[in-house]
Order: C-alpha cells, then sequence, then structure tokens
C-alpha cells in the first residue's frame, strides 16, 4: 500500500474520489502507477485466453489514453510477485484467495478490492463447440469482461459510445482509484440482448449480452427443419396445400402440418439443434403463415377454422394459432422426456400473437419469445405458468419501419419499454434492427441500454453523459441537436403497427403509402431542419481533435445529410401533389436529383451492391444502396417518383404531373403509371406520345422503337380525352396495339362519387357515329401506334388555344420486359385503383 500512502497527497489535489474507512488503493496516481494487468495463464484460460488477452491490452491503452500511463499486461505465471495487480478473469490468484464462487449464476460478475489488488470476474464459459479456432466474442460467456467494463464506468471515467478502441471514450483523468473492500456483485436481469453486434465492450459495456447457449433460428424453425430445396421434389406432400396444389415458396415455404411427417421433422430439428450443444433452441412457424387447405389440417386438434380455405380471413381466425400452439406445446411436452434439462423457446408471433385459448400451462422447459411484446396482451399472458418466464423480440429500430433510415424510437418509449419489460420479467431481448444510425440514433442507444438495467434512471443525465463523453466541447450543441430530434420523432401519424407477418408486405405489396411521406414532413419541415443543422454545425465547429468525436461527427453528418435530402424531397413532392405547378415539378426534380446523386456518390463495396464503411464501420445498417433510394425495406418505401431516375427527368425536360401538352408539341416521355413500379424498362423503352389534329380527327400518336414482338397483341394504348371547357364526359379509348377495334368508355363516376375506391368508366353508347380506330405504321426501327378519335364524339370540334383533358397509357406485358407509362402521373394516388384520376391538360395549337 506504499503507492496508495505516497501519493494521497497528489489526489487530494486532483479533487479524486472519497476515502471511507479504509484507504482507497491509488491503482493510477500523478502519472504513475505500479500496478500490473494480470490474466490467467495460457493453459487455464483455455480457448477463452485470446478475448482475455484482448480486453486486459484494450484496458492497457485506454487507461493510457486517460491517465497517460501505461500499466503492462501478464500471464499470471509471468506476473510480477513485487506489484499489485488487477486481475482479469477467473485467476488461480483469486480463486485461492477463496474469492471465486463455487457456481457462477449466468453473466455474474464481481468487482472486489482486496488488499490493495483488484478482482474482475465473472461467469466465463467457453464455446459450446469443440475445437481450436479463434473464438468470438459472442460465441461465449465472458463475465470477467463484463467486470472489466463495470470497473471501466465507475472508477475510470468510461464510456462505451460506439464500439471498440478509439470508439470507447475515457475522460483525462490523473488518479484512478477504488475503495479498499469494495465489493460488487451482479447477475442481469436480462440474461441476453442479442441481434446486430458492435463489438465486444460495446456490447458487454452497455448490457447487450451474448446468448451462445441458445439455439436461435432468427423466428422461424419449421423452414429450417423441413428446407424445400430438399423435400419438395421428394415429398410435395409435406407442403400446404394452396388452391388444390402443393406449393412452397423460396423464402417462407408453409406446411401440411396434419401430416405426421413433418410434425417429426420439426421435432427432430429440435433434437439435432440441442444436441450441438444449446442449453434452449427456438420453435416457430415459418414466416408469413398461411394454412394449409387440406382436410385433415382443418380438423387438425379438433380446433375447426371458421374462414374456408384461400379466404385472407384466417388472419382474425384463432383455431389456426391453438393448432400451432397445441402441436408446439406436445412437443415441449416430447423434449421433456428426451432432453431433461434443456428448454425449448416458443415464438409468439403471427398467428400466435395471441395467448393460447385451450390451455393455461407449458411444461417447465418452454419460454415463450414474445415477438412483438403488446402491453395490452400481458393481462392474458399473467394466467400462463411459464416457469423460465419470457423473452422478446423488439422491433425499436431497423430499416425497415415507416422511417426508414431516419431515426425511429423516442427515450420515453425507451423508459416506458424498460419500465414493462421489468415489471413483465422479460429476460431476453432479440433486436430486430439496431445500430443502423450511430450518428442520429447513438445517444438513444446508449440511453435505452442503460434504461434496461435501471428504468428509473434520469434520461436528462444519461443524454448529458453520453454526449460529454462522445463530443466533449461540443457536447451542449449535441444535446440541443439531439433533444429536438427526439421531440420531432415523437410527432406521429395513424397507421401502425402493422402485421410484420403480412405475406403481401413480406413481398413488397404494401400499399402504396403517401402515409410515410405525411410523417417524414409532419417531423422535418424545414424549419426543423435548419435548426438541427445549425446545432451540427455548431458541434463540428468546436468538437476537438479527438478522433472518437470526428468519427463520430462524420456518422451524424451522413446521416442527417441523408435525412435532410430525404426530408426536402419529401416536402417537394407534397408540394406538387397540392399545387401541380410547372415549379412545383422543377422544386421535386432538383430535390429528387439531389438525393439520389448523395446516395450514388457514397462509396460501395466492389460489387457496388452495398456501401463501403465509414471509419471501419458499416453504414446505414449495410443496407443495399438499391434499398436506400427507397429509404428502407418493407414498411418504410417512399415509393415513385422518389426511388425514380431524375436525372431522366431532366435530361429529357419532362414534367411528371399537371402536363401540359401541345398539339404541335413533339412526343414526349412517359412515367411509371403505379407509384410502385420501377422506372428503368420503361425508360429504357423510350416510348413517346404526341396528339395532333387532322382533318376531322384527333391523332393520338405513340412511337414505340424496338422491332415488333407479339405482333401487338401484348400491348395496350389507353387515351383519355375530354373538352374540360363544355362540361362533356371525359372519354376513356383502349385498343391493343394494333388494327383493330377500340373499347369506348364514359366517366361514370369520379373517385370522390365511388368513395375513394377509383373513378369508373361505362361503356359509351355509339348511336350510329364513326368508331375510334387505331392503325400501325411500321418505322425503322419500331412502330407508330396512332389512335384516330373523331371529332364527332364531342359536343364541338376543338378550337385553336382550348384546353381539354388528356391523357396517354402505353403498356407491355412480354415475358421478359412488363411495364405500365403514362403521360401525366398520378402523383396524388393512394393505390392503383388511382392510376388514371388525374389527366393532364392537351392545348389546341393556335
Ligand atoms: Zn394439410
Amino acid at each position: 500500500m506504499r503507492i496508495a500512502v505516497l501519493s494521497l497527497g497528489l489526489m487530494l489535489l486532483a479533487g479524486c474520489s472519497s476515502f471511507r474507512a479504509a484507504p482507497p488503493c491509488f491503482i493510477i496516481s500523478g502519472g504513475t502507477s505500479n500496478y500490473q494487468i494480470v490474466i490467467p495463464a495460457a493453459e487455464s484460460g483455455g480457448r477463452l485466453q485470446p478475448l482475455l488477452q484482448q480486453a486486459a491490452e484494450q484496458c492497457s491503452t485506454l487507461l493510457q489514453r486517460g491517465t497517460g500511463v501505461l500499466l503492462p499486461v501478464v500471464t499470471e505465471d509471468q506476473r510480477d510477485p513485487q506489484r499489485p495487480g488487477i486481475y482479469l478473469g477467473q485467476t488461480a490468484r483469486a480463486r485461492e484467495l477463496g474469492l471465486l464462487p463455487e457456481k457462477f449464476s449466468l453473466w455474474e460478475h464481481q468487482v472486489l478490492c482486496r488488499s490493495g489488488e483488484l478482482f474482475l470476474f465473472g461467469d466465463d464459459r467457453p464455446p459450446l463447440t469443440a475445437g481450436s479456432g479463434r473464438v468470438h466474442y459472442t460465441s461465449v460467456h465472458l463475465g470477467s469482461v463484463k467486470a472489466l467494463t463495470v470497473f471501466l464506468e465507475k472508477f475510470a471515467q468510461t464510456a462505451f459510445i460506439a464500439g471498440d478502441a478509439e470508439w470507447i471514450s475515457i475522460l483525462p483523468q490523473d488518479c484512478i482509484s477504488v475503495p479498499e473492500g469494495f465489493t460488487f456483485r451482479a447477475v442481469p436481469r436480462l440474461q441476453y440482448s442479442n441481434g446486430r453486434v458492435t463489438s465486444m465492450f460495446y456490447d458487454l459495456g452497455n448490457g447487450l449480452l451474448p446468448a451462445p447457449w441458445y439455439g436461435c433460428y432468427g423466428g422461424h424453425s419449421h423452414n429450417v427443419a423441413i428446407p424445400p430445396k430438399k423435400y419438395f421434389d421428394s415429398h410435395p406432400e409435406y407442403f400446404q396445400l394452396f388452391k388444390g396444389k402443393r406449393v412452397s415458396h423460396p423464402t417462407r415455404p408453409q406446411y401440411c402440418l396434419s401430416n405426421p411427417a413433418v410434425r417429426e421433422l420439426i421435432y427432430q430439428e429440435l433434437l439435432q439443434h440441442l444436441d450441438a450443444g444449446y442449453e434452449m433452441v427456438q420453435l416457430g412457424a415459418s414466416d408469413g403463415f398461411i394454412p394449409c387447405e387440406c382436410e385433415p389440417c382443418r380438423e387438425l386438434y379438433g380446433q375447426i377454422p371458421v374462414a374456408k380455405p384461400g379466404e385472407d380471413g384466417f388472419r382474425n381466425d384463432p383455431a389456426w394459432g391453438e393448432k400451432l400452439w397445441i402441436m408446439h406445446r406436445e412437443m415441449a411436452q416430447r423434449l421433456l422426456q428426451d432432453r431433461p434439462g434443456k428448454r425449448v423457446c416458443i415464438l409468439s408471433y403471427g398467428p400466435t400473437l395471441q395467448p393460447p385459448r385451450t390451455f393455461t400451462s407449458f411444461p417447465e422447459n418452454v419460454t415463450i419469445e414474445l415477438a412483438p411484446y403488446r402491453e395490452n396482451l400481458q393481462p392474458l399472458w399473467q394466467k400462463f405458468a411459464v416457469r423460465d418466464g419470457f423473452v422478446t423480440y423488439i422491433y425499436n429500430w431497423g430499416g425497415y419501419q415507416r422511417e426508414g433510415m431516419t431515426p425511429h424510437f423516442t427515450w420515453e418509449k425507451c423508459r416506458t419499454q424498460a419500465r414493462n419489460f421489468l415489471k413483465h420479467n422479460i429476460k431476453g431481448i432479440y433486436r430486430c434492427g439496431f445500430g443502423e444510425l450511430f450518428g442520429l440514433e447513438g445517444a438513444t442507444y446508449y440511453i435505452w441500454a442503460k434504461l434496461l438495467q435501471n428504468p428509473e434512471q434520469s434520461v436528462e443525465k444519461l443524454l448529458t453523459h453520453y454526449c460529454q463523453h462522445a463530443f466533449r466541447e461540443a457536447a451542449p450543441e449535441m444535446e440541443k441537436f439531439y433533444r429536438l430530434l427526439d421531440s420531432r420523432i415523437a410527432l406521429t401519424i395513424p397507421g401502425e403497427p402493422k402485421n410484420w407477418d403480412d405475406p403481401a408486405l413480406l413481398d413488397g405489396e404494401a400499399p402504396a403509402s403517401p402515409a410515410n411521406y405525411r410523417l417524414l414532413a409532419l417531423r422535418y419541415p424545414p424549419q426543423v431542419l435548419a435548426e438541427l443543422e445549425g446545432y451540427l454545425r455548431a458541434a463540428e465547429q468546436t468538437a476537438p481533435e479527438l478522433e472518437l468525436c470526428q468519427k463520430l461527427l462524420d456518422f451524424a453528418r451522413l446521416e442527417f445529410d441523408y435525412l435532410c435530402l430525404t426530408a426536402k424531397a419529401v416536402q417537394a413532392c407534397n408540394e406538387l401533389r397540392r399545387t401541380l405547378s410547372p415549379e412545383a415539378n422543377r422544386d421535386l426534380i432538383a430535390a429528387v436529383l439531389a438525393r439520389n446523386q448523395f446516395i450514388a456518390s457514397q462509396k460501395t463495396t466492389r460489387d457496388g451492391t452495398r456501401f463501403a464503411p465509414l471509419h471501419g464501420r458499416a453504414i446505414f445498417g449495410n443496407s443495399l444502396v438499391s434499398d436506400m433510394y427507397q429509404n428502407g425495406t418493407l414498411s418504410a418505401l417512399l415509393f415513385g417518383p422518389l426511388s425514380w431516375d431524375a436525372q431522366w427527368w431532366q435530361d429529357k425536360q419532362m414534367l411528371l404531373a399537371g402536363r401540359d401538352m401541345d398539339t404541335r408539341a413533339e412526343g414526349e416521355y412517359l412515367l411509371p403509371i403505379n407509384c410502385r413500379s420501377n422506372d428503368k424498362l420503361l425508360n429504357a423503352s423510350g416510348v413517346t406520345v404526341k396528339c395532333r389534329l387532322a382533318e376531322n380527327e384527333f391523332q393520338v400518336i405513340f412511337t414505340i422503337p424496338g422491332p415488333r414482338q407479339f405482333g401487338g397483341d401484348k400491348e395496350t394504348i389507353i387515351v383519355q380525352l375530354g373538352q374540360s371547357d363544355t362540361g362533356s364526359p371525359l372519354y376513356w379509348y383502349s385498343a391493343r396495339l394494333k388494327p383493330s377495334g377500340v373499347s369506348h368508355s364514359q366517366l361514370a363516376l369520379t373517385d370522390r362519387d365511388n368513395n375513394g375506391q377509383g373513378s369508373v368508366y361505362r361503356p359509351r353508347e355509339m348511336k350510329g357515329q364513326k368508331p375510334a380506330n387505331v392503325t400501325i405504321q411500321e418505322t425503322e426501327p419500331g412502330v407508330l401506334a396512332i389512335m384516330h378519335i373523331p371529332f364527332e364524339h364531342f359536343s364541338d370540334s376543338p378550337k385553336p388555344g382550348q384546353k381539354w383533358i388528356f391523357n396517354a397509357t402505353y403498356s407491355r406485358s412480354f415475358p421478359e420486359e412488363n411495364f405500365e407509362g403514362i403521360w401525366n402521373y398520378n402523383i396524388q394516388q393512394r393505390n392503383w385503383r388511382h392510376r388514371w384520376d388525374l389527366p393532364g391538360t392537351l392545348t389546341i395549337a393556335q
């Protein structure tokens, strides 16, 4: 204890920690230290040794960064007996002193200060599988490293900000001391929080503990047990009967669960997984559940569904979920005999989101995984005896939410979640989505992780703590930045939550969603973006040259610029919806172009499909570049025009909506008719449309480059034409692309009269009038398809200067090439029913 006594005076000057009964042990003081970091000798450390070594060395480097003092790292057999130690791991010395418990609880960790030496140890477990290869920290338990993070946070002013090494913050300090006799022992209530991994210190320091003992399939086990590739050809009867046929799906196959062989395979997969060494195995139906339509499946377990096979009503029919519950419970009972002591984690998701109705207890080996956790279902779950409690699958973050790659989760929601999980004994978390936005959401991840350990902590203090560590002198500006951001994320519009197992959603057929546009427009109006920009810029100007601050600010800048460009494009799109003006068109084109250019300017991996890392870290959750144009996946999608090629519009000098065409104008290009459609094939086709006045007729001329295919049978042209001045009806002409008859209808119900279900056209009585017709002229290469529309269809012939209502559609359904293009795009469409509800204008030339 000589060091401690000697450095006492210095310590008091430095304002170091308080003294209790015994003098504290000073590990570092006054720019010097006698301590060594001691890890178990190689032979006793086994396969955990390299990880303990890595942790010890990182700790040594970190402490040097904070204090200027480098502590040597030695194995126990090499330690200097004259010098005190920081003992990391289940060392012989800790054992000799009787400090190690006989058996550790799951993730138990301890920090003890005894006779001037520090002992950091915990529940360390080697990997399940034998071997000699390098071990990843997620495949083992490192309670000792967890103890080390506790020491660093409590005594060395450290915070785990975004990763290991330079992503860990340590504040400058002259001394590090621990009270003599200090005892800290913890067994985390949350046994695991897995999902996207960040790094050893970040994850363990923030309580995001791996669960190498849990054989998790990421949610679904049936499809792992019976892969279609292996079984569909030889055993089609294992798979779902759908409209009279056995069918499969490449990623979400559905099964004929009444077939005993199917159930046996599902069960055998559980056994195999457990026999690989796991303590608990996941059991859940294939994603996007659709029931098999065979009679035995209908009658399985006597749970007779009301909805007929093929009807979508099965989603609300509890019989299907009940069949799954009964089946899974039977498997758990069988497992109790076959693998005593092992556990099964049954998924409550999709059809089994509601608790079972036909029983109230599970075998003692069952854990229930709530996906998602729903507070309103907790009263129902409380009736169930589930000895091992519940775990959950959370959807706080991820590019699949409506927010896409913009921030998602408020601090208030973090607190509510943490309180609920504590109240309802949630013992494990799978994070579906996390870490996509360390620049904009890093503080939230930190606050969330800390609240899970104690929901009653002050969010304000956590935020301040995070910002001081992450941004130092720039902390006040970044606090303002995050506070404003958090207050904006709190604003929402109705529409959530979705059923994440909805097959239509999983297949990318979510309804077109002006709601996403509304949400982003609501949260990020120009003045809010400007205010955020002001804080971020001020932070950039005041931040120190510290590597951590600079790198984090680079992330914040990248993600914020993306947010701004996305919000601005969304605002411009909404403005065009409102005004349809040429100016709004041009603003939208500029905004989408700027956003597209920003995405395209990011460095990518060699194959160009994903973004290259920034400062060694994935950006935007390593999402596909193509997904970013739509702001993410599933619920996030910002459909056209944001996801389309604005450069094309600009090059062709075209507008999108509110278009006005002169009867002398040259051919104009089309846009996808459906906001969900891709524009690539249409643009590549080069199809244009123009309108000419002949002696007694309109000639709407489609120019279609390229060689003829399929004789025009798989191509359709549609013209909408009406005389706006006289109030005469809007007419609809539709034909195949060949000399043939034209179907002729007139507007019968507007979208409004049809309760928002889209306008309706009905066949028109022709009363001896000359019909419209189509002629085809071969050009080189390609054709002109001309729709001839006699003036006599209208109450009056066109007069120079008049404005007529006009739109033109061309569609193609070749096996390899399928698209629908329209001249004036309905930017106000809510779904496909409204595609034709916003024609443009035809000006009759002078
Ligand atoms: Zn069946």
